[in-house]
């Protein structure tokens, strides 16, 4: 009874373990992968991004030429961001606005031409 007691008085006369987040954030640790995000220019819309998400949260369209996530069900692993052969994908290590309303991540992309070059042997692509 005693250890109960002191308890609740310790807890009333020491600051909260909590944060009254979103208007209080702390800054995420270090080697935090955090929000994933896109530079579309480089992304060639292979889908390897889409094959390789455990959540299936990405989806890639190339007629449409579009890539979208769903930021609601990414969990941040970074799978993704280590299989893209374009280093398209990064991870921007902040937590995730918060948000009213379940919104998309969709980007207009572009299926690249393969480059031909020339070398001493003949043409190579690239
Ligand atoms: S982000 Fe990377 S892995 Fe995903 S479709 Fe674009 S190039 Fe491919
Ligand atoms: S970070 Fe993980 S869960 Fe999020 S899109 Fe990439 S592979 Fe999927």
């Amino acid at each position: 009874m005693f250890t109960f007691t002191s308890n609740i008085l310790k807890n009333f006369l020491s600051q909260r373990a909590t944060r009254r987040y979103p208007f209080e954030t702390r800054s995420p640790f270090d080697g935090a992968r955090g929000m994933l995000l896109n530079h579309i220019e480089k992304c060639n819309l292979c889908s390897i991004c889409a094959v390789k998400c455990p959540s299936q949260c990405i989806t890639v369209d190339r007629k449409a030429s579009t890539w979208e996530c769903d930021p609601f069900a990414c969990v941040y692993c970074g799978i993704c961001v280590d299989a893209c052969p374009e280093s398209a994908l990064y991870q921007k290590p902040e937590y995730r606005q918060v948000a009213e309303k379940r919104e998309m991540i969709s980007l207009k992309g572009e299926i690249k031409k393969k480059v031909k070059k020339e070398t001493d042997n003949g043409i190579e692509s690239e």
